[in-house]
């Protein structure tokens, strides 16, 4: 599917966490990706949306019961996050969060790459023209891996996230460097940018 940047509106919910999100129409259909808090703000209640989710953490999902939902899209590992406090984060931040709709599998729907590390499963979402890379990759930065609450864990995370970066930054290459990312915190940039930026991306 085409996408092109212009035809993307970019808000920033969740307060201080500042996260992106994103809104665009492909075939009559209204998508938004990572509806933060108070994304109210920006959509129209009476508007019916679907909902795609790069990952489950809380700034990231937090806008859910603010909107007219139609279809949710999440991973099946990061499912969990909806009606999990500690696996979306919010247990930590705020008041407990959780959201119970059903939700589809983002993988038979869009085309997705899996990139673990940041979450369990986190996605890469690619249009023709726009990735959209949650918190896996920032302008200038990579995502954290030390968010799981069982510490023991931050090792195989650590390692997958290693995985997931080099798998990007060898498709990145193969791609046209003046397609967008649009990452889930910060600035949106070009492959190109990124690799300039990016020192995960040299
Ligand atoms: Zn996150």
């Amino acid at each position: 599917m085409k996408l092109a940047i212009e035809d993307i509106q970019i808000f920033k919910t969740s307060g201080e966490f500042e996260t992106n999100t994103y809104r665009f129409t492909i075939d009559g259909i209204t998508y938004i990706v990572d509806p933060g808090l108070n994304v109210r703000k920006y959509i129209d209640d009476n508007e019916k949306v679907d909902v795609i989710l790069t990952h489950g953490h809380y700034d990231h999902i937090c806008g859910l019961p603010e909107l007219n939902i139609d279809k949710v899209y999440i991973s099946p590992e990061d499912s969990i996050a909806l009606t999990d406090p500690t696996s979306n984060l919010s247990v930590f931040f705020t008041e407990p969060f959780s959201f119970e709709i059903e939700w589809y599998n983002i993988d038979e729907h869009f085309q997705t790459i899996l990139a673990p590390g940041h979450t369990p499963g986190s996605r890469i979402l690619l249009f023709e023209g726009v990735i959209f890379t949650g918190d896996v990759v920032f302008s200038n930065s990579i995502g954290r891996v030390d968010l799981y609450v069982d510490k023991s864990e931050h090792a195989t995370m650590r390692k997958q996230m290693t995985v997931t970066i080099k798998h990007l930054r060898e498709l990145f290459k193969t791609l046209p460097q003046d397609w967008y990312i649009c990452p889930g915190h910060g600035e949106v940039v070009t492959i190109e940018r990124l690799f300039r930026l990016n020192p995960f991306f040299k």
